[in-house]
């Protein structure tokens, strides 16, 4: 049998985004009508909209829905933005953001998941204002900076100089940072020339990879 995947969207809408305190209605929006399934490996598409995150090979996984969601809603994109996404994993979440944004940069520094990123983002019709590139997103991403948003999708031990630095004035970014067990999710927000942070939730990411991670 063939999942109702419209049903499925919609239930994991209202249960786990809105049932949870999601209120951005764009972020909303956006997520009732991506596919997920098309993020998530043909063999275990029936977990596409299961409230947890997925395997998607490699060692890793596409997040939680409630997780894109909250990520995303903390940016408080506009529509006007130009986002930098660090972990592009399966593509999901830059597909989320390209709907919220106006263009997506989407780092992955697993070569294979580069390329399967890049094609679900064209099997589910988002890879119009998404770019995957290869490479440690520790280092940003210089060519497309400054950033009005990011968001990093693995636990760093620290917020990346970086990322930092190829934020725009206003810009947000939002981060798990902690030990690689547990970390804490921080929402900077540079304007002015200083920065905030706020920490949202606690969580559980996939580790850093490259030079930003653990030794
Ligand atoms: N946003 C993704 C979640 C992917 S999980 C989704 O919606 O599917 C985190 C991803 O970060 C993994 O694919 C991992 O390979 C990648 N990653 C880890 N360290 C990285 C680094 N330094 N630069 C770029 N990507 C990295």
């Amino acid at each position: 049998m063939i999942p109702d995947w419209e049903t499925e969207r919609r239930t994991m809408v209202e249960r786990q985004l809105r049932g949870r305190g999601i209120r951005d209605a764009r972020v909303l929006r956006a997520m009732g009508e991506i596919p997920r399934e098309e993020f998530v490996p043909p063999d275990l598409r029936v977990m596409a909209y299961g409230d947890a995150p997925v395997q998607i090979g490699w060692g890793q996984t596409i997040s939680q829905p409630y997780m894109t969601a909250l990520m995303a809603q903390e940016l408080e994109l506009t529509g006007a933005e130009t986002v930098l996404e660090v972990g592009a994993g399966s593509g999901y979440a830059a597909a989320v953001l390209g709907a919220l944004a106006a263009r997506v940069v989407a780092v992955e520094i697993v070569e294979p998941l580069v390329r399967q990123a890049r094609n679900n983002l064209d099997r589910a019709g988002r890879g119009a204002n998404v770019t995957v590139v290869d490479g440690d997103g520790g280092f940003g991403f210089a060519e497309f900076a400054p950033y009005d948003a990011i968001s990093v999708a693995a636990a760093a031990p620290e917020i990346p100089a970086a990322l930092l630095a190829q934020l725009n004035d206003p810009g947000r970014l939002v981060i798990p940072v902690g030990s690689r067990d547990d970390q804490e999710l921080r929402v900077v927000t540079k304007r002015g020339g200083r920065m905030e942070q706020r920490v949202p939730t606690l969580c559980q990411f996939v580790p850093l990879r490259g030079a930003e991670g653990w030794r």
